[in-house]
Formats: C-alpha cells, sequence, structure tokens
C-alpha cells in the first residue's frame, strides 16, 4: 500500500446505506477569496476536526500558499511574454471526443516539450524544495533533499517527464519524485487549462479531456433533486460530467459490481469501489456537504483509503501527495 498518511487511525468502521440527495448547505464564503485561500482555509478547518490528518494537512497548507504564489508568478511571466513565447498553451488539446495524450507535444517544435515558461517554473524549483524539505513528511522531506542536491539540468528532464502524460493510461507515476514534480507542476497545468477552451459536451471517456490522466477523484454536485457526478482531474483541475454507475476504471455497469460506502466519520464522501477492476475512487457529496472543498476534503479523508487499501482495492488514481 503507498501512503504517507498516518495509518494509526483507529479503524473506520465504513458500511454500504443509500445515498440520499439533499440541498447544500449555505456559507458565506468571502468573494475576493482566492482558490488557493479557499483551500487553505478549508485545510485548516479539517485539520482542527480531525487530529489525524493534521500532518498531511499542515503540509498541504505550505504546498498550497506555495502554489499560489506561482500561479501568480506564472501569470505574470506569461502576460509579459511575446505573442510568440505565449505559444506555451497548447494549441489543440480537445478535438471531437478524443482525448489528448499529450498536452505539450502538440507544439510544433518537436524539441521544444516544454513551454516558454520554463525559466520562470525552474527558477521556483528549489524554493518549492526547500519548502517540502522543511514541512513534508519524512520520506518525501527526503527526496526533496535529494533532489536538490542533484544538478538542475536534471531539474528539467524531471519536470518534461512529469508533464507529458503517460503514454498508456494505465501507467501511474511510480517514482516519488515525479509526485514532487506533478504538484510543483499542478498550479501551472491549471493555469494552461484554464486558458485552452475545451468542448466538454458528448464528452464521455473517463480520462482527463485535457491531459488524459485518470481522474482523481469525483465530485457530487447538485442537479435538480438529485446530483449528477462529474470526476475531477488532481493535474489540472478539469472536471467533466460521468455517468453515475460506470467504473471509471473499466467500464464496468452492473449496480451489484459497484458496492459504495461511506464512513460516520465522513458522511459526505463516498469510497465507490469496483469488484471488476478492484480499484476505488472517492466521491465528494456536494449535495450533502457544500463547505467541501473537493481535493482538500479528499486529502483529509485519509482514513477511508486505508480502509479500501486493507480490502484490496487500489486507488484508481493517486492524489498528488502520493496518497
Ligand atoms: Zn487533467
Ligand atoms: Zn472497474
Amino acid at each position: 500500500m503507498r501512503g504517507i498518511g498516518n495509518r494509526d487511525f483507529p479503524g473506520t468502521r465504513l458500511r454500504t446505506r443509500p445515498v440520499a440527495s439533499g440541498w447544500p448547505k449555505p456559507h458565506n464564503r468571502r468573494v475576493a477569496e482566492t482558490l488557493w485561500q479557499q483551500r487553505i482555509r478549508r485545510a485548516e478547518t479539517l485539520a482542527a476536526q480531525h487530529p489525524f490528518a493534521g500532518q498531511i494537512l499542515g503540509f498541504y497548507i505550505h504546498i498550497a500558499r506555495f502554489q499560489q504564489d506561482l500561479y501568480r508568478h506564472i501569470e505574470r511571466a506569461s502576460a509579459s511574454n511575446s505573442p510568440e513565447r505565449s505559444a506555451g498553451v497548447p494549441p489543440a488539446v480537445f478535438h471531437g471526443k478524443e482525448p489528448a495524450s499529450r498536452p505539450l507535444s502538440g507544439q510544433q517544435d518537436a524539441g521544444a516539450t516544454f513551454p516558454p515558461e520554463l525559466p520562470e517554473l525552474l527558477s521556483s524549483f528549489p524554493r518549492f524544495l526547500e519548502i517540502v524539505e522543511k514541512q513534508a513528511p519524512a520520506r518525501l522531506a527526503q527526496i526533496a533533499r535529494a533532489l536538490s542536491q542533484s544538478p538542475s539540468a536534471s531539474w528539467t528532464d524531471l519536470l518534461n517527464n512529469a508533464w507529458s502524460a503517460p503514454d498508456q493510461p494505465s501507467e501511474q507515476p511510480s517514482d516519488p519524485s515525479e509526485f514532487l514534480a506533478l504538484t510543483f507542476l499542478q498550479p501551472y497545468a491549471e493555469f494552461i487549462r484554464s486558458r485552452v477552451p475545451l468542448q466538454l459536451e458528448g464528452y464521455t471517456y473517463s480520462l482527463c479531456p485535457f491531459c488524459s490522466r485518470k481522474p482523481a477523484l469525483a465530485v457530487l454536485r447538485p442537479l435538480g433533486e438529485g446530483a449528477r457526478r462529474n470526476l475531477l482531474c488532481g493535474f489540472c483541475l478539469c472536471e467533466w460530467e460521468f455517468r453515475r454507475i460506470v467504473c471509471p476504471g473499466c467500464d464496468e455497469k452492473d449496480h451489484a459490481k459497484l458496492p459504495v460506502y461511506t464512513a460516520a466519520e465522513f458522511p459526505y464522501i463516498r469510497v465507490e469501489c469496483c469488484d471488476t477492476c478492484h480499484t476505488y475512487i472517492k466521491s465528494i457529496d456536494l449535495s450533502k456537504n457544500g463547505l467541501a472543498d473537493p481535493l482538500v476534503d479528499e486529502l483529509a479523508s485519509v482514513p477511508l483509503d486505508l480502509w479500501a487499501q486493507d480490502r484490496g482495492y487500489a486507488k484508481l488514481h493517486p492524489n498528488l501527495l502520493a496518497m
């Protein structure tokens, strides 16, 4: 089992139960808050509620602050780039219903797999490694230390490899340094994806329509008297609709083979399992908890991962902290 969370959480009792729909609870978020500020506030709230997730959420807060700064940095750099340099946006990532296999390889210059913002990204990488070294759980901190001591030329390869979507969707990042690279690049992926008009209507695949990665989680959003299920890419944060009673791992449609579990600690998070391909994905039900932030609540609910993995289910796609 992979994971860097606290494994000593007392046994989480999960049980299947029918899922009722409801209305989101009202909330009073400040409009001017950036998405990162919202995520940070949510992480602070959850860390207070769930001490077992305190370490991972504390680490996440440092990462989110860094990501916010990097996003702004890239935004400024991109705005000051010449029109030629702004070719960092992939020219065509989604035509029709096929997902793009490699978002940046669509660039015409095959030798330039990385975008024009590469200098800005590389100059921010040491600061990122420093934060990870200081704030991450020991295993990740050790990897960050080793990376910070390796020649900076190797960082370009690492970031390039992480940026390129896997050739085969079944491929998962296996090298822990690749998870760090993905976490570092996440705001950049979000930035690039937000600048590309994606035609999501009629898109029925389970892979991210922008970067071809498997979804990191699912989100149930209120729709009429029920809720629709969307899948969410943990890298570029693209969200797209996907049928509710279908396994995003193997397309299984038999209800009996798709058990759903919830735990008392997280009544609004479903562990959606598949007894055919033995994978699971966590689904954040915003119709039950309108305050939840899918990314952050997914991180906080690490006992659900331990529970599912103890029962032989593998996570469809690990989150950016390799959990
Ligand atoms: Zn994506
Ligand atoms: Zn399946």
